[in-house]
């Protein structure tokens, strides 16, 4: 089964833009892109095109490479105070001369429909209900809607980064409905594998379902895999390919042949976890609009 993320986007995406023209607000989203780094315009450009389609008001917010720490906080603090803003998203990188704890933090908790605030990451981390982060969230979304459970699975994630694997790790060991656990995703045995884990295809090999989420092209072989488990593919990384009009083409973190012919289920790369992280940002975005939380139903 092909895990695809750019149909199950398209109608979430369409079931976000009918809750909003339901909801009597107009839900607002602002994206601050510092500094003029090619892949950040285009990750920009795709949020506010899918915050038009959807009848959000989309805010862009540009400013100079050079841009100042407390300039930047001055921008933040203006969009936290509002009304008709109710997402505030700082595009990262931020330059250099940006502190982007500080930056992150600086963004009031229940605006952050990145789910990156240390008060949303608390919130998970304690059960209660916040902003969930956009592609962990997508990921559950995307098994859940295939009808796969993580209830009592094992599930390996490899990558633990506070932007997919630590976050991942949390909302699969949730609580199933309770708190800030989802209606549809938890109550699994997680391990969490990374780059000083000993062994990796011993462990991988033991997953029902596994998450790659490393960053190197390819790397996950099938021979890492188990026979049937859910291969869920997180990496998006450009490779050199001169047949290509743009001189590189997007690969994952699994051999796709090779895995796809043993898993039970896969995501592809693109079209699987990628569309899902915008649209979670939506779903965010009005669920904030509305005084509600990620887990809160649409
Ligand atoms: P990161 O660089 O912050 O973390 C990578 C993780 O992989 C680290 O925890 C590291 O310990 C682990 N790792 C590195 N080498 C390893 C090895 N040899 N064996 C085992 N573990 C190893 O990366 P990230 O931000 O989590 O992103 C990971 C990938 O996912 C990237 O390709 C990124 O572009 C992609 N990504 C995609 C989306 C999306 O929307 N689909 C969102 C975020 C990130």
């Amino acid at each position: 089964m092909i895990l695809d993320g750019s149909a199950l986007s398209k109608t979430l995406r369409e079931e976000v833009a009918e809750a909003t023209r339901g909801s009597g607000v107009k839900p607002g989203l602002a994206t601050i892109l510092v500094g003029d780094d090619p892949a950040s315009f285009s990750y920009v450009g795709s949020k506010q095109r899918a915050c038009e389609r959807a009848g959000f008001k989309a805010e862009d917010v540009r400013l100079p490479g050079q841009t100042t720490q407390a300039e930047l906080e001055d921008v933040i603090q203006g969009l936290n105070a509002r009304d008709d803003i109710h997402g505030v998203l700082v595009q990262q990188p931020l330059p250099k001369q940006i502190d982007t704890e500080v930056i992150v933090a600086s963004v009031d908790p229940d605006k952050d429909v990145d789910g990156f605030h240390p008060v949303n990451l608390g919130r998970l981390m304690r059960g209660d209900r916040g902003f969930l982060p956009c592609t962990p969230f997508g990921i559950t979304r995307l098994l859940s809607s295939a009808g796969i459970s993580v209830s009592g699975k094992n599930v390996v994630i490899v990558g633990r980064s506070l932007l997919v694997g630590k976050p991942l790790a949390l909302m699969f060991l949730a609580k199933m409905g309770q708190g800030g656990g989802l209606q549809d995703t938890g109550d699994a045995t997680v391990t969490v594998c990374h780059s000083r884990t000993c062994d990796l295809p011993a462990v991988t090999l033991g997953a029902d379902i596994l998450v790659c989420a490393i960053g190197i092209p390819e790397f996950v072989r099938a021979d890492m895999v188990r026979e049937g488990a859910t291969v869920v593919d997180v990496g998006i990384n450009r490779v050199d390919d001169s047949t290509k009009p743009r001189g590189y083409r997007l690969v994952g973190d699994v051999m796709y042949d090779e895995v796809a012919e043993k898993a039970g289920a896969i995501t592809p790369v693109p079209g699987g976890v990628g569309p899902m992280t915008v649209t979670m940002l939506l779903y965010n975005t009005l669920q904030s609009a509305r005084k509600l939380y990620s887990q809160d139903p649409l």
